[in-house]
Formats: C-alpha cells, sequence, structure tokens
C-alpha cells in the first residue's frame, strides 16, 4: 500500500500540535507504521529540500527546521498521500481552508506545522529518507475492514 511521510515540524513540537496531527491522521483511518522523534540537520534538511535550495526563503526554513527537534511519522494508506496533503492544508496556511490542520493552527508559511509528501513518489523516497526498514511496522489493522472496500485494502 502506499506510504507518505509526514513530519510535525518544529512550532507543532513546541506548540503541543503533535497529539492533534497524529489524532487527525488516525481518525482518517490511516496505519501508523513508522514514529521517532530526531534533531533535524544540515545534510538531511539540503537533501530533503532539494527543489527549494536556491529559493531566498531557504536559510530561514533551515533554521526553522533545526530550531528544535520535529516528529517524523511514516502513515499507510490506500492514496494516503493525497488524503494527508488535504488534510494538512495549503502551504501557505492564510490560504488553507478551515478544518485543515494548517487552515486552523498556522498563520505564516514559514511556521506551517508540517511537512507532508506531495506525490506517491516522493512519499515512498522520503520515508526511506527517514525510516531504516527495521523502524517500519508491518501489521494488519483490525478495523481495515470497516474503512476500505476489499480491492483498496490489497
Ligand atoms: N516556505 C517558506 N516560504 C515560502 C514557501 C515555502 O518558508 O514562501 C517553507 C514552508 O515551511 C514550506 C516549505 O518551505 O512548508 C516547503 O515549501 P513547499 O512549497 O514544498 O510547501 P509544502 O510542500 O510544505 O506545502
Ligand atoms: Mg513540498
Amino acid at each position: 500500500m502506499e506510504r507518505t511521510l509526514l513530519i510535525a515540524k518544529p512550532d507543532a513540537v513546541q506548540r503541543g500540535l503533535v497529539g492533534e496531527i497524529i489524532r487527525r491522521l488516525e481518525n482518517k483511518g490511516l496505519k501508523l507504521i513508522g514514529l521517532k522523534m530526531m534533531q533535524l540537520e544540515d545534510a538531511v534538511l539540503r537533501e530533503h529540500y532539494e527543489e527549494h535550495l536556491e529559493k531566498s526563503f531557504y536559510p530561514g526554513l533551515e533554521a526553522y527546521m533545526k530550531s528544535s527537534p520535529v516528529v517524523v511519522m511514516a502513515w499507510e494508506g490506500y492514496e494516503c498521500t493525497a488524503s494527508v496533503r488535504l488534510i494538512l492544508g495549503a502551504t501557505h496556511p492564510r490560504e488553507a481552508d478551515a478544518g485543515t490542520l494548517r487552515g486552523d493552527f498556522a498563520i505564516g508559511t514559514g511556521r506551517n506545522i508540517a511537512h507532508a509528501s506531495d506525490s506517491a513518489e516522493s512519499g515512498k523516497k522520503e520515508v526511506a529518507r527517514f525510516f531504516a526498514d527495521k523502524e517500519l511496522f508491518d501489521y494488519d489493522k483490525s478495523e481495515y475492514l470497516h474503512i476500505y472496500e476489499a480491492h483498496e485494502r490489497n
């Protein structure tokens, strides 16, 4: 099944929003398959945000992402990347829909609560970047019967 990465950024950790983020993804029916707290460093941030390295906001983004530990999570579910992006909301929180994490909890683009993979392909790559195989868990979730049709589950 599709896998996606979510990072609860330093502002989410500082503001006590990690549980809220997890709750919303659990409520959706997604399966948490990996979870850990980390202090991010320059090398991994440069790789993770490679597409933004040359942008004017990059130095500020790097400083923000290192400003306290983050919580990284790997989630699994049918087409889960798109679901997580919808729950997270638009990059610029003042444009994010109410009901989304960014719409409900953030104002500044540079303090927008969480990162989420933007495609199934980047989800796969980003989960592998932040988690070793042994840190990812393969288990049956009993409620799947009530969340998925058979063809979505397999
Ligand atoms: N960012 C910023 N200023 C900008 C655009 C982006 O500080 O003008 C930061 C913000 O934290 C954002 C991250 O850079 O989440 C990555 O940008 P991207 O466009 O990939 O947004 P995302 O995928 O996080 O929605
Ligand atoms: Mg992005």
